[in-house]
C-alpha cells in the first residue's frame, strides 16, 4: 500500500527543528538577510545539531549513509526561520559528498570544520561564458611537475566572500565539453587567487562573487575524485540538491502564507476581516493548494534518491516548479499584507528576494525542463 507518512524519527525531527527554526532563527532573519555579513555564529548552532553532517562520513562528524528524506525536512524546516541559513545543510552536503572522494589528508583538513559549521567551501562551476551549458567552461588546468596550473574565472559564486575554499571544476587544455573536467580544492588564500564581491538582489549573507584563478599552483592531493570525471560527479549530487531546494523555498513560501493568514484575520476592510472576503480567501486556498502538490514532487524525488531508484526528472520538477509556486505565494503574502508587505521592514519582501535566487542557482527552469523532456522521449511515456 501506497504510504505517504513520515517515520517517528522524521517527525520528531521536524518539531524539535520548528521549535529552532521559531525561536533561533525567524526573529533576527530580516536583518541577517540584509546584511552581507555571514552568520558564523548560526552556522555553528547548525553543526551542533547535527543538521551540517546529513549523510556525511561519520568518522569526520556525520550521520553515514545518505539520507535524502531528512535532508528535505531540514532544509524545509530551517526554511520557516531563515531561508539563506536553510541552504547550509544542501551546500555543505554537495561539498562534502565530493571531498569524500579526496586522498585522507584532504578530508581530515576539511571536513571536519565543515561538517561543526566553521567554516565554508564554495562550488565553483559557472564562469561568465558558461552558466546553463556548464561543460562549455574554459577556466584550465595544465599538468606541471607535482600538480596543475590552473587559469580562468569562475562567477556567481555563493560563498565565495565567505569561503576558506572552493571545489573548482577546470579542462585539460584542448579537451572538449564534460570529456577532461576535473574538480580540484583551492584554497581561497593560495597564490594568484582573488575574490570580488557581487552584489546580488538577495541571498547576500551568502557572499556571492566572482574567483579569479591567475597561474594558482594546486598540489596532486586536492584533485576530487578522478582526473577528467569531475563534470559527472557533481551532476550526480546535484539530482538530490535539487530536490532540497526546492522544499526550502517552500518552507519559506509556507511561512509566508502563514504570516498572511494571521493578518488577514485581524486586518479588516468594509467592516469585515480581509479573510471574509472570498475574492482573498480563495487565493489562500489555490496558494496551499500548489504548495502540498509542489511539496510531494520534492519528497518523492528525495525517497526515490533513497531508494536507489531513478530520480533525475523528478529532481528536475522540484528544481523549476516548486521554486515558482513559492515565489508566487510570498508574493501573495506580501499582497495580502498591503504597504506594508513592500516595506523593507518586512521579511516578506526579503523572502520574496531570497527565493527568487532559486529561479536561477543550481539550473534555470529551461534547464530542468530540457531534462524532463528529453526522459519523456527517451522512456515514451510521461509516467514516473
Ligand atoms: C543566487 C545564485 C547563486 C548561484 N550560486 C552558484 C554557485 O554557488 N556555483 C556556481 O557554479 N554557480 C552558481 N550560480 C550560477 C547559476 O548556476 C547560473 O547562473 C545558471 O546555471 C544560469 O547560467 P547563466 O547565468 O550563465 O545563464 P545562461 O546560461 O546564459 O542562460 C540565460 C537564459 O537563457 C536560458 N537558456 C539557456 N539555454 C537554454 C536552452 N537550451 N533552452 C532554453 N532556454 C535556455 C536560461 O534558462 C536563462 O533564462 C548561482 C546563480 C545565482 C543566481
Amino acid at each position: 500500500m501506497v504510504s505517504f507518512a513520515f517515520t517517528d524519527e522524521h517527525e520528531e525531527f521536524r518539531k524539535t527543528l520548528t521549535s529552532f527554526s521559531d525561536r533561533v532563527l525567524l526573529p533576527g532573519y530580516r536583518d541577517r538577510a540584509a546584511s552581507t555579513n555571514f552568520p558564523f555564529d548560526i552556522l555553528k548552532r547548525l553543526g551542533d545539531l547535527g543538521l551540517l553532517g546529513i549523510g556525511l562520513p561519520e568518522e569526520y562528524g556525520g550521520t553515514g549513509t545518505e539520507d535524502p528524506v531528512l535532508l528535505g525536512i531540514a532544509t524545509e524546516t530551517l526554511a520557516y526561520g531563515d531561508v539563506n541559513m536553510a541552504s547550509a545543510p544542501v551546500q555543505i552536503g554537495l561539498v562534502a559528498s565530493q571531498l569524500a572522494l579526496c586522498r585522507d589528508e584532504i578530508q581530515e583538513r576539511y571536513l571536519p570544520p565543515l561538517i561543526n559549521g566553521e567554516q565554508t567551501i564554495a562550488i565553483a562551476l559557472t564562469e561568465p561564458g558558461s552558466g546553463s551549458d556548464a561543460s562549455a567552461l574554459t577556466t584550465t588546468a595544465t599538468a606541471v611537475e607535482g600538480g596543475w596550473r590552473l587559469n580562468g574565472e569562475k562567477t556567481a559564486i555563493s560563498w565565495a566572500m565567505n569561503a576558506t575554499a572552493a571545489l573548482v571544476y577546470a579542462r585539460e587544455p584542448g579537451s572538449s565539453r564534460a570529456r577532461g573536467v576535473s574538480c580540484f580544492v583551492v584554497p581561497l588564500d593560495a597564490d594568484g587567487v582573488s575574490v570580488s564581491h557581487m552584489p546580488g538582489m538577495g541571498c547576500l549573507p551568502l557572499g556571492w562573487g566572482s574567483i579569479h584563478l591567475s597561474d594558482v599552483f594546486i598540489p596532486e592531493s586536492h584533485l576530487v575524485g578522478e582526473l577528467g570525471k569531475g563534470f559527472h560527479s557533481v551532476m550526480d549530487h546535484f539530482d538530490f540538491s535539487r530536490a532540497a531546494l526546492g522544499l526550502m523555498c517552500l518552507g519559506a513560501a509556507k511561512q509566508s502564507l502563514e504570516e498572511a493568514a494571521a493578518y488577514a484575520q485581524q486586518r479588516e476592510t468594509f467592516g469585515q476581516p480581509l479573510s471574509e472576503h472570498q475574492g482573498l480567501a480563495f487565493q489562500f486556498a489555490e496558494h496551499a493548494t500548489y504548495l502540498e502538490g509542489a511539496r510531494w514532487i520534492c519528497y518523492r524525488a528525495l525517497w526515490l534518491r533513497e531508494t536507489a531508484q531513478p530520480h533525475t526528472a523528478l529532481a528536475s520538477m522540484s528544481k523549476w516548479w516548486p521554486p515558482v509556486v513559492a515565489k508566487n505565494a510570498i508574493e501573495f503574502a506580501m499582497r495580502v499584507h498591503g504597504n506594508l508587505g513592500y516595506s523593507t521592514e518586512s521579511p516578506l519582501q526579503q523572502r520574496y528576494r531570497d527565493v527568487t535566487a532559486y529561479l536561477v542557482a543550481d539550473g534555470t527552469a529551461e534547464i530542468q525542463k530540457r531534462i524532463i523532456a528529453k526522459d519523456i522521449f527517451a522512456r515514451g511515456t510521461v509516467s514516473l
